[in-house]
């Protein structure tokens, strides 16, 4: 099994529940080994970048209120570096899909997870889904000197 790395936030729909001690021992038992770790408070440009790919969507602006900790009143994200063995798709499999009601009952997601009566998406974690977006988004959320080691590749010179 190749090693992968991946980047989870644990959102401030988890934060302002308590259950971020409970997501981060779920993820502790698939043994992959902590790079980065840190709390911070997201920006605008960040959330939009990190979420570009749904900049279209109908729920953008809310997707960003949520990232950001205003629709909870809580106005930091944890965020981690994972790395090991199919650690991409290990995490994947223990977060659960997008919607809590379609994810699986033993994921996170699942089992936790919640629509709310404003009809607000608690899904608690974000986890990248692809290698190519693991890099782009580990890039974009920690600085090379907040990570253990290199796990980001340098970016090669544009070749012309
Ligand atoms: N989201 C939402 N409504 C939707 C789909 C997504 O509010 O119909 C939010 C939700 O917080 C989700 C995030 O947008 O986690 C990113 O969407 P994506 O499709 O990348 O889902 P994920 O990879 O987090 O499962
Ligand atoms: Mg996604």
């Amino acid at each position: 099994m190749a090693d992968q790395v991946t980047l989870v936030i644990i959102k401030p729909d988890a934060l302002r529940r308590g259950l971020a001690g409970h997501i981060l021992s779920r993820l502790e038992q698939l043994g992959l080994e902590m790079v980065g770790a840190k709390v911070l408070s997201v920006s605008r440009a960040l959330a939009e970048e990190h979420y570009r790919h749904l900049r279209d969507k109908p729920f953008f602006e809310e997707l960003l209120q949520h990232v950001q900790g205003k629709l909870h009143g809580v106005g930091y994200v944890l965020a981690f570096v994972l790395s090991g063995p199919e650690a991409i798709r290990r995490v994947r499999e223990v977060t659960g899909a997008t919607h809590p009601e379609q994810a699986d009952p033993l994921s996170l997601r699942g089992s936790v997870g919640r629509m709310t009566t404003q009809g607000w998406m608690e899904n608690l974690l974000h986890a990248s889904e692809n290698e190519a977006e693991a890099r782009r988004e580990i890039a974009l959320w920690f600085r090379p000197d907040e990570l253990r080691r290199p796990v980001v590749p340098r970016r090669s010179p544009a070749r012309r």
